[in-house]
């Protein structure tokens, strides 16, 4: 019951009136309403190769075998939403562990083992996310970075009011943050974009399909110019209301080289371009010849050298391997020891060899005063002058632009379901 207090007061009387039209709207009174919007979502994804992830609580899996199997036949891909829609943060640490480990059983039960989480509310802390790696998770997805700044000129005040709080218990990162995966110790933890339908269609009420494409397409625009990875949140129930601006945005991904892929096939890309490594060997001529091992899938860019045209991301050429080149300067970053901690974790991240300088001669060094310039380089373009040749590991497997993924959590079938995620 705290958690419904806790969500009417995020919204004004006549928003809540509203909303509980809506959501007889979206939900009917039994299954067939949910099960028609979702299966459609999915024949969409399908028509365009692209698999959705569809965060699920565990109790509406375990209550809905058969929906659930079809979809996965389709090429949906589950990740757990709690054992019930509950507010994490608001349990201790044995109660989030008891959770965690009978939302897995169930969905173990029921044919598919998970690796990923995000949380109902897409509330959680530090702890909550150590908590899931200690279950045994490998992913989630559950940090929100706020794409779009959007206006509030063209909506109420109150509905403007209503979508601040909601943001606020999201707590968002700062919209200059970078959208990409990243390691939390062992965990990928992969952000979801703001604003999602929820914001858009119930709390601004923007009911034009056109206006939804439109403010998606801007964000996948972004992504496709600085690299990034965007992870659309949709709800299933809603798919009437946004089918058509999804097939704009999954139209304009397929012909722009983006890469559309599940959270699980994010992750597992992730963990695979980690181990990837540079090899370097030279000859007594000097020839310098450079592989990439641990990944097939990975992507060497090169920048630097003469004689090429730049295709690549940002100004990097994609070059085939092994390379070779000649030259003194060695093609890695030198960082020199005055510069903080976790900007080796940065370099790991953009996939830029380095090491901390020594007597070697680097094509690129960088200095603390670098730093900060460099961490708000969203497009990853290393802006820093390049002496000589200069290597990384693009971020997305076969060259591909950016990443877009596309998320719906489930948090019920039936409005019963619904309503029921305030009582438990
Ligand atoms: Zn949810």
């Amino acid at each position: 019951m705290e958690q419904l207090v806790k969500r009417l007061s995020t919204r004004s009387f006549a928003n809540n009136l509203g909303r509980v039209f809506s959501i007889l709207y979206r939900y009917g009174l039994g299954k067939r309403r949910f099960s028609r919007s979702v299966i459609q979502f999915m024949d969409l994804m399908e028509r365009y190769q692209a698999k959705p992830t569809f965060p699920t609580t565990a109790v509406v899996l375990d209550k809905n075998p058969s929906l659930f199997q079809r979809l996965m036949k389709q090429g949906a891909v589950l990740a757990i939403h709690g054992l019930r829609h509950v507010d994490y943060t608001m349990m201790d640490r044995t109660q989030n562990a008891s959770h965690f480990q009978e939302a897995m059983a169930l969905f173990n039960k029921a044919g598919y083992p998970c690796e990923g989480f995000r949380f109902p509310y897409l509330r959680r802390d530090k702890h909550r996310i150590e908590w899931l790696a200690e279950a045994g998770f490998r992913w989630d997805s559950s940090e929100v970075i706020l794409w779009e700044n959007l206006s509030s000129r063209k909506c109420s005040r109150s509905r403007w009011k209503n979508f601040q709080t909601i943001l606020e218990t999201y707590q968002p990162m700062d919209s200059g943050s970078a959208s990409l995966p990243r390691f939390i110790g062992e965990m990928v933890e992969i952000p979801v974009a703001m604003p999602d339908d929820d914001i858009l269609i119930e709390r601004l009420g923007i009911r034009k399909q056109e206006v939804l494409a439109a403010v998606w397409s801007r964000m996948l625009e972004r992504a496709c110019q600085t690299g990034e990875c965007l992870v659309l949140q949709l709800h299933p129930e809603r798919y009437f209301q946004f089918n058509r601006a999804l097939e704009t945005i999954l139209r304009k991904a397929q012909s722009e080289n983006v890469w559309i892929a599940s959270l699980q096939e994010i992750a597992e890309w992730w963990i695979e371009r980690d181990s990837v490594q540079f090899i370097i060997r030279e000859s007594d001529s000097g020839i310098k010849e450079i592989c990439l091992e641990g990944s097939s899938r990975a992507t060497l860019l090169v920048k630097g050298t003469k004689g090429y045209t730049c295709d690549g991301p940002g100004n990097f050429t994609v070059q085939g391997t092994p390379w070779k080149f000649s030259g003194k300067e060695h093609p890695i970053v030198g960082i020199d020891p005055g510069c903080s901690q976790d900007i080796t974790a940065w370099m790991r991240q953009e996939g830029y060899p380095y090491e901390l300088m020594n007597h070697r001669q680097y094509s690129t060094v960088l200095l603390p005063s670098d730093e900060m310039k460099l961490k708000r380089d969203l497009s990853g373009d290393y802006s820093l002058p390049v002496q000589g040749p200069l290597m990384r590991i693009w971020r997305w497997p076969e060259n591909r632009k950016c990443c877009l993924a596309v998320t719906g959590d489930i948090d019920g079938v039936t409005i019963w379901d619904f309503i029921r995620r305030y009582h438990e």
